[in-house]
């Protein structure tokens, strides 16, 4: 069996208490790896190289540039490596293959963006209200960066945090997800071939009260980069204000994917099975609520159990697999549980409702996906992130009542509309209080444009020109003339 070492200043290295702990196939439910269980130590020799980086060397001394062309080159080397660091985030998260290709072969972008933005970042000259002096700002690297990820695109979402934070001349220490941790390690390896010198990536497995914690209190580490689930944000944040450091937090959602009568249905049933059932509805913008017209409702019903009904489940390795297995026990618990408190609830089922026991899933662990009609807003279904392919489709009369029960959740990470009307879907993108509001599709994101979350989705933003102010610190300088 494969037994991985932990990655800290340009060496792998077992950990120190020399523990491992097992990582399961989600498709199979069988042990493939075994990741490095660190603790408190690995995270102190993983901060002091990331700060010795930080302040001494190569990396301290390197222009703007010359870090642009490091991360153009670590982007050529995933292109180059994409297939294999697919293949180790389908072992570990039993996505879709494809859909893991297609999300890898898209991150060097991020490298490439990022890398060309390092040498753009430009202070200003300040005028002043005061004669004899000349003032002007530095952008400074905020320091040491601890990225804490989750589960459901690990790379992905660690290149939304590692690639603005080198180009601002940052070092990072990363913690994968305890569940899908061999990628991040695997992908380590290329920091060394594109020429990054020692310590400016650090990655620490482990667990989230052991490395994440450490991490969070370590006195050097002075921004948290966090994706994951409110709960745990909520406690970063919570450890991160006693030591007064930055934080950025990526949290769940509970998306509105709102059809009016309008539309164009077609596409729009196609965009709420995509909406939740992509990623067997483990991503943070899954469109868990479905909200459709009244006038429309039977009709978008059936049309959506005619294609729901024929999702094929099975190997996510296998093109033809069109849903995946849930990624963790917990999490393939938790949505079960979510399917007896939708029935107690009063949610009336109309598909799935169950673990699946088809052959070809295997000992994986799936759950059918699920639809449930007639929910209502107050619903537990309807109000708490499930991360899993259940639906809850919920009748409105008119805009007014779609844009009241959208907000009425204490998330607002994304939102979509589906409408023909150019000034209703201009009102509702207005009203939505999401970070992303799609007019006529689902799911679109890009290096490119900012992302993140409104009220309990979260605190700052990834992507963008903007990300990579995230991880700068301004300096005035004064000088007296
Ligand atoms: P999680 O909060 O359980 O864990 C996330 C990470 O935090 C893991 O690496 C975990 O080990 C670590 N952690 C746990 N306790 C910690 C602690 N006390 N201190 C420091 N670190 C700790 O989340 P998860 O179950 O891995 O991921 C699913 C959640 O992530 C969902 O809520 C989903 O919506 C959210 N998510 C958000 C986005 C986004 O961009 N907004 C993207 C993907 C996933």
């Amino acid at each position: 069996m494969k037994r991985y070492q932990l990655h800290i200043g340009g060496t792998s290295l077992d950990p120190t208490a020399g523990q491992w702990f097992e990582t399961q196939n989600p498709y199979t439910g069988q042990t493939w790896a075994e990741i490095p269980k660190g603790d408190a130590s690995d995270v102190e020799r993983a901060v002091q190289a990331a700060h010795l980086a930080l302040t001494e060397g190569p990396w301290a001394e390197m222009t703007a540039t010359q870090r642009g062309l490091l991360l153009h080159r670590l982007g050529d080397l995933i292109a180059r490596d994409a297939r294999k660091l697919a293949e180790t985030e389908v072992r570990d998260n039993g996505k879709l293959f494809a859909e893991m290709l297609g999300q890898v072969n898209y991150l060097p972008q991020w490298y490439y963006y990022y890398g060309g933005l390092a040498d753009k970042i430009q202070g200003n000259v300040l005028p002043l209200d005061k004669k004899g002096y000349l003032a002007f700002t530095r952008n400074e690297p905020v320091g040491v960066v601890a990225a804490i990820t989750p589960w459901n695109s690990p790379l992905m979402l660690a290149t939304w945090k590692i690639a603005p934070a080198l180009a601002a001349g940052c070092t990072v220490v990363i913690k994968p997800s305890e569940f899908t941790s061999a990628s991040t390690l695997e992908f380590a390896k290329l920091f060394d071939e594109a020429g990054f010198p020692p310590g400016v990536f650090n990655v620490v497995t482990g667990f989230g009260k052991d490395v994440g914690a450490s991490l969070v209190e370590h006195p050097l580490v002075r921004k948290i980069s966090f994706t994951g689930s409110d709960t745990t944000g909520r406690l970063i944040n919570e450890q991160a204000a006693r030591h007064l450091k930055h934080t950025a937090m990526e949290l769940g959602g509970k998306s509105p994917n709102i059809v009016f009568d309008d539309a164009d249905l077609e596409q729009a049933v196609f965009g709420a099975i995509s909406g939740i059932f992509a990623a067997t509805g483990q991503t943070c913008i899954a469109g868990s609520r479905l909200l459709v017209q009244d006038s429309i409702y039977d009709e978008v019903v059936a049309k959506l159990l005619d294609i729901a009904r024929t999702a094929r489940m099975g190997d996510p390795m296998d093109a033809d697999t069109q849903v995946g297995p849930v990624t963790t026990p917990p999490q393939y618990k938790k949505v079960l549980e979510y399917l007896d408190i939708a029935r107690q609830d009063g949610a009336t089922l109309l598909l799935g409702g169950r673990a699946a026991d088809k052959p070809e899933c295997g000992d994986g662990w799936f759950v059918e996906p699920t639809i449930f009609g007639d929910v209502t807003n107050n619903m537990r279904i309807a109000q708490e992130e499930i991360f899993g392919p259940v639906l809850s489709i919920i009748r409105f009369k008119d805009e007014a009542e779609a844009v009241a029960i959208a907000n009425d959740v204490r998330f607002g990470l994304a939102a979509a509309v589906w409408t023909s009307d150019i000034g209703r879907a201009v009102r509702m993108s207005e009203k939505l209080q999401a970070g992303t509001v799609w007019v006529n599709t689902y799911r679109a994101v890009s290096f490119m444009a900012p992302f993140g979350g409104y009220k309990d989705s979260g605190l700052g933003r990834e992507n963008g020109i903007d990300a990579i102010r995230e991880f700068l610190q301004v300096k005035t300088v004064w000088i007296n003339s």
